[in-house]
């Protein structure tokens, strides 16, 4: 069984085909957006229509095998590199994401001076700035 049917099975979820690819596609693709998995999920398996991967990528994150990533600017990202709490690096130029170890590994990685009450779980950590190649773009 490949390791993505066997990620579904312990995440409770049936093992489907198109839960298969969507996994797969994001394992090589960090960072899509739903229409470039759906692209490359209908690369794969022919007819899947976009709502269809959709509601893949939905189930697939509220089981926390996906991880839905929402930028300013840019439609929601997904990704299967999830429960490490890693950030992202993201350029203001072209748009292009790194991830970022994060130092903790497991949220929240920052604490509020006074967190006014709240019990918090989660720093969303974003850093924003030019890719190397954008520089280069820039200073040429
Ligand atoms: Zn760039
Ligand atoms: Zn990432």
């Amino acid at each position: 069984m490949s390791t993505a049917a066997t990620a579904l099975r312990n995440a409770g979820l049936r093992v489907t085909k198109p839960r298969v690819a969507v996994l797969e596609v994001l394992g090589s693709m960090p960072h899509a957006t739903a229409d470039d998995v759906a692209t490359q999920v209908r690369a794969r398996l022919g007819t899947v229509s976009v709502q269809a991967v959709y509601d893949v990528l939905a189930a697939e994150t509220r089981a926390g095998l996906v991880r839905r990533l929402d930028m300013a600017g840019s439609p929601a990202r997904f990704e299967a590199r999830t429960g490490d709490n890693h950030h992202h690096m993201v350029c203001r130029s072209c748009g292009r994401i790194t991830d970022v170890d994060c130092a903790v590994g497991r949220r929240p990685c920052l604490t509020p001076n006074d967190s006014s009450g709240y019990r918090v779980d989660e720093a969303e950590v974003v850093y924003w700035g030019l890719c190397p190649d954008c520089q280069f773009a820039k200073d040429a």
